[in-house]
């Protein structure tokens, strides 16, 4: 049969009908409100390939080398050419066109749904591949255009990088009553942290796209399932809301005004919504977290899947600050401030605490020349600093140690990014402790013990009632919270923060892991491979966040970093690298090698991450951007098409900020880590000087309420992505000033939500009182 009905189909389905379709069918076959759906199957794609003969020169077609950008594009085209042009067997189309006809002859949505159970479909199928507004003309058109989304670049690309086989993957389509929603979201069933009995319910006007993509901060309400008393509803400045376009595609549109600060969900509605949630978590007897939508009144299962972000009972509430107890050599993140009991001496070391957790480990002393490999999993890393190939083993460590460093190094950024505890500038490490003993290191204090510190098993813990603030519910906030990426091994569990994207991708460490100058590189490797180093780092993290977007900074390593590099006596000399050949100056004066780094935004576009948002690091002035500008266009990138900025790092920028604003740029981003150390002349690699660094000086603050204000007259949103973003009084400052985004570090992201929605809350308040 070329096609199957929801009620013909449940959750052994997978491979007939793809993951999609079979959660669909298993909701249908429970009674629950599914919008009436068929699916085309797997098969009659598979049959559509066969029988025409398209099957071999499509396999052919994709057969290439994904590296080659031109191959890439070549092939893609060419094979869905192929399916776009063929004809569908004429069984299939009446099979088809009938069952349009049954569902009531009205326009549908037509949405693909991918049967390689192991990648994630988002990868593969793209996100273009759900075509709303559907007519019964177009209809076989679309689910033909189903069947391609399984050959764009991006596909092609994903498939190879992973070893699956493109004559592996099979696609169906599901073909559903369209749901025109007047009001839509998602709903917890059950605490999506601890499991209890409280469900959360997320709610935006029009279609749910909105929510899911992160586009509106929704209404959000809060539910006591055993008493039914809904315990709180936040109701957010719902600026966008999807809609349907006229030719089927969704578009996003201003709410109207008298509808944005208006509460979403009745209490009735919230009931109705409450009651499916419920039906749904009792047949599939695990806690959902379903996609609804109401339309004419009534209420629509869109989709569910299981929470998966459940603690485990016995452990801890997931936040590395949360309490823990582990054996020593396990990884742990025993409580800060928890019930504990020292069998060790007094603190030996003490430097800055730049990655929180607690954690005991055995040290191992490194140097870069060292063999990383006696780093086991559960050691405590102990370096004079950390270097990029130290990665690996800093991914299985139980925590690190430097001599050298502040907030901002690589071992602290790092460190924070895997989520291993840290404490960096310890100054002696290295001397004072000897390799093989035990130490217990404490990243939000900076201190390291001798010894194991082991949990008391105590009341006292019990006693100290639930962790708060770091539930693993997103608030609900009108200014975005992102999050800065450094490493792309970190891309994961930078997506898992649920930030609104990536306020900072640094591209430094891509290029300082290789262990050559980009120049040095170059000359071994070639130009194709330097700027497919750069695409497959950025890719990686690109494809984690999508469709949220993900600002990608253009290179900035100051040139003393350089140096320590293979090729680095060609680079500079300079008495204080700070002020010199860094950032946009660098790339203006090299524009052979900055062509580079942009080849490689304009193949990322080309493989389809439209999320990825370009920026420019260390302008004075326009000027610097508006030739940064003429080269992007010299490669094909087209500033007017794609979202673009800079950082807003120099008191120069700052002041410039008007005639940066006209040319052309989307968004500016305050890297205040510049911004502080050039507003006030503190060098911030200097320790002589380390307590005059003060990003919250009011000069620094100055700055950025001009550069804020200027902005908002131009449309230029405006973000933080420099280490002060982490700081509440910084994030207060910015709020109330009427910033766009702030991007804090990893561990930050869930703190510095809180933080925004509590002063988004007290404006509220103000402005009513
Ligand atoms: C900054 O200067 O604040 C910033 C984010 O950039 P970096 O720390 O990479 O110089
Ligand atoms: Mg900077």
């Amino acid at each position: 049969m070329p096609t199957l009905w929801l009620d013909e189909i449940g959750a052994d389905d997978l491979e007939r009908v793809g993951g999609k379709a079979a959660s669909l069918g298993e909701l249908t076959g429970a009674g629950l409100p599914v919008p009436s759906a068929f699916v085309v199957t797997a098969d009659t794609y598979r049959s559509f390939i066969e029988a025409t003969g398209i099957d071999e020169p499509l396999f052919e077609a994709v057969d290439v080398d994904s590296d080659d950008s031109q191959a890439l594009a070549e092939a893609a085209e060419r094979a869905q050419e192929l399916i776009l042009e063929t004809d569908t067997p004429p069984s299939v189309r009446e099979d088809l066109l009938a069952a349009y006809d049954e569902m009531g002859d009205e326009d549908v949505a037509v949405r693909s749904s991918a049967t390689a159970e192991d990648l994630p479909d988002a990868s593969f199928a793209g996100q273009q591949d759900t075509y709303l507004n559907v007519s019964r003309t177009d209809l076989l058109q679309r689910v033909k255009e189903c069947w391609a989304s399984l050959f764009t670049q991006r596909a092609i690309y994903y498939r190879n990088e992973n070893d699956f086989a493109h004559d592996a993957v099979d696609i169906a389509v599901v073909v559903q009553q369209m749901v025109d929603a007047e009001k839509s979201g998602v709903m917890f069933t059950s605490h999506p942290s601890t499991g209890g009995p409280t469900a959360i319910i997320e709610a935006a006007w029009g279609l749910g796209e909105a929510v899911v993509s992160g586009a509106v901060s929704p209404d959000n309400y809060i539910i006591d399932r055993e008493t039914g008393t809904i315990d709180e509803v936040t109701v957010a400045d719902k600026k966008v809301m999807c809609v349907r376009g006229e030719d089927g595609e969704t578009i996003e549109r201003s709410v109207p005004e008298e509808k944005r600060n208006e509460r979403v969900l009745s209490d009735e509605e919230i009931h109705r919504l409450l009651e499916v949630g419920e039906r749904v978590e009792d047949h599939y007897d695990t806690p959902q977290d379903v996609e609804w939508a109401v339309y004419e009144g009534e209420v629509y299962l869109l989709q569910s899947r299981p929470i998966t972000t459940i603690d485990d009972p016995e452990g801890s509430a997931g936040s590395a600050n949360e309490a823990e107890s582990q054996p020593p050599g396990a990884k742990s993140g025993v409580a800060d401030g928890g019930a504990m009991e020292s069998q060790s001496d007094a603190v030996r070391l003490s430097g800055i605490g730049s990655a929180p957790g607690r954690v005991t480990g055995v040290v191992r002393i490194v140097d870069k020349l060292d063999n990383l490999d006696k780093v086991e999993d559960g050691d405590i890393i102990v370096a004079e600093m950390t270097t990029p190939d130290m990665v690996p083993a800093m991914k299985r460590a139980n925590g690190i140690i430097t001599d050298e460093g502040g907030m901002t190094s690589h071992a602290a950024i790092v460190s924070r990014e895997l989520g291993v505890p840290a404490v960096v500038g310890a100054e002696d490490a290295t001397q004072k402790l000897r390799d093989g003993e035990t130490v217990t290191l404490d990243g939000d204090k900076g201190t390291v013990e001798k010894g194991t510190k082991v949990p008391e098993t105590s009341d006292e813990q019990e006693d100290a009632g639930p962790v708060e603030a770091h539930s693993a519910v997103k608030p609900m906030t009108g200014t975005e919270v992102k999050v800065n990426v450094s490493i792309p091994e970190a891309a994961e569990r930078a997506a898992a923060t649920g930030a609104d994207g990536v306020g900072l991708l640094r591209i430094e460490h891509m290029i300082l892991s290789t262990d050559k100058t980009p120049s040095r590189y170059v000359e071994d490797h070639g130009e194709r491979a330097y700027v497919d180093e750069i695409v497959e780092g950025v890719r990686s993290v690109a494809e984690a966040f999508y469709p949220r977007p993900v600002r990608v900074r253009t290179l900035d390593a100051p040139s003393d970093e350089f140096r320590q590099l293979q090729g680095g006596e060609d680079e500079p000399s300079e008495h204080n690298p700070m002020l010199g050949y860094r950032g946009i100056r660098r790339s203006l004066d090299r524009p052979g090698e900055f062509k580079l780094e942009l080849r490689a935004f304009e193949r990322l576009y080309d493989l389809g991450y439209d999320n990825v948002e370009l920026m420019l690091p260390l302008v004075t002035d326009a000027e610097d951007i508006l030739r940064a500008k003429a080269l992007m266009q010299e490669v094909g990138i087209d500033p007017e098409k794609r979202d673009w900025g800079v950082m807003v790092e120099t008191p120069a920028s700052a002041l410039s900020i008007e005639d940066i604003c006209e040319a052309g740029i989307d968004f500016v981003s305050f890297g205040t880590n510049d911004l502080t150390q050039y507003t006030l002349a503190v060098d911030r690699n200097n320790g002589n000087v380390a307590d005059r660094f003060d990003e919250l000086h009011p000069a620094v603050l100055e700055l950025m309420r001009q550069v804020i204000g200027t902005c908002r007259e131009h449309d230029v949103a405006t973000s933080i992505c420099g280490q002060a973003a982490s700081k509440p009084q910084m994030v207060d400052f910015l709020v109330d000033e009427g910033v766009t985004s702030i991007s804090p570090n990893i561990d930050a992201v869930r703190d510095v939500q809180h933080e925004v929605k509590r002063v988004e809350q007290r404006l509220l308040l103000e402005s009513v009182r």
